[in-house]
């Protein structure tokens, strides 16, 4: 138990993550279709100031911009050569800002889906995938990350791919998935199933703590969680992070419609539903988590809320509540073959 996270676990009542990579990389200048992670390289001072507004606002938990950083995403940008590099850099940096900042924060080594699709449905095979998370875990660690964070998950096989790749690099490791498909996530994996899938895992291989993140609005992961309740144990470590609000066009461009006070009300709520890991994602702003962190720390905790209570404060479902409660787990995966490319945060 002498990892920072477990340190913070120990010590805290909840830890606060920070918000979106993607959303703030892109009002830094980056152009979409540019990969984040050559920042790590080329644009550190962009890189630093980002981790430091995090950082700044309150965050205890920061993520490195590695999202895409296995070689099968780099190959998109010819940089799959340069997995230990990119990672290595990007903690390097995380830890240089929270060095320089005097707060005490945790660098989490993010690692995002390799885009590809796992054996049977498709053509990567269990061993590959976990080499390739391995060698983006390797670099992570060797640039100083305290814990790696495995997130935006769809499938069973990839997520414990990851987690076997963790257990060689010898880090601890959060996963969270994305239930992005009506309560479920692409793979057809529900929020129960998450839970009984970490309980399955060895002692040995199983995750600090596991969750939710991206996927729809904050009420949609919200009610995953609750779906999830008679599955989840007592001493289980629960992350969410999620979007701000709803995606919306506006002028050419993807506004999220969260507001910092939306924002706050999600992380009393998720707190109060006993969700000790609680953050942002897509259109998650420093703004919006330094009104978190005032609403948790000036907010007391309340009773359990129920869905009613999280509909009330936080607006309806994008998914009817019926299929989000229900935890049957959709047999066979939406849609096979091909790529899918995902932005981080
Ligand atoms: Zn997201």
């Amino acid at each position: 138990m002498t990892d920072k996270l477990s340190q913070f676990l120990a010590t805290r009542p909840w830890i606060l993550a920070d918000g979106a990579t993607g959303t703030n990389l892109f009002a830094l200048g980056l152009e979409h279709g540019d990969a984040p992670e050559r920042w790590n390289l080329e644009e550190t001072d962009k890189v630093k100031a980002h981790y430091r507004s995090f950082i700044d606002a309150g965050s205890d938990l920061v993520l490195t911009n590695t999202f895409g950083g296995t070689a099968n995403r780099l190959k998109l940008h010819q940089m799959q050569d340069q997995v230990h590099e990119i990672n290595a850099a990007a903690a390097r940096l995380l830890k240089e800002a929270i060095a320089e900042s005097g707060r005490d924060v945790i660098c989490a080594g993010d690692v995002g889906p390799t885009g590809d699709l796992f054996q049977p449905v498709g053509p990567l095979s269990f061993e590959d995938g976990v080499a390739a998370f391995e060698a983006q875990m390797k670099g992570l660690k060797d640039g100083g990350a305290d814990v790696l964070w495995v997130e935006t998950m769809s499938s069973e096989e990839e997520y414990k791919a990851a987690l076997e790749a963790a257990h060689r690099v010898g880090l601890p490791v959060v996963g969270t998935m994305s239930f992005d498909t009506n309560g479920r996530t692409m793979m057809g994996v529900a929020p129960k199933r998450l839970a009984a899938l970490v309980h399955e895992c060895g002692h040995d291989h199983a995750p600090v703590a596991y969750g939710g993140n991206c996927g729809t609005g904050a009420p949609d992961l919200l009610v995953g969680i609750i779906s999830a309740a008679d599955e989840i144990r007592e001493d289980d470590v629960i992350v969410t992070k999620a979007n701000c609000g709803i995606p919306e066009y506006v002028d050419g461009a993807i506004r999220y419609s969260g507001t910092p006070e939306l924002m706050a009300d999600y992380a009393c709520l998720a707190r109060d539903l006993g969700v000790r890991i609680i953050g942002g994602c897509c259109g998650t702003q420093p703004g919006h988590v330094a009104a978190m962190r005032r609403a948790l720390e000036a907010v007391p905790r309340g009773p359990r809320p129920t869905v009613e209570d999280v509909i009330a404060k936080l607006g309806k479902t994008t998914g009817s509540t019926l299929d989000l409660l229900s935890d049957e787990t959709a047999a066979a995966p939406k849609r096979g073959g091909g790529r899918r490319r995902r932005s981080a945060g």
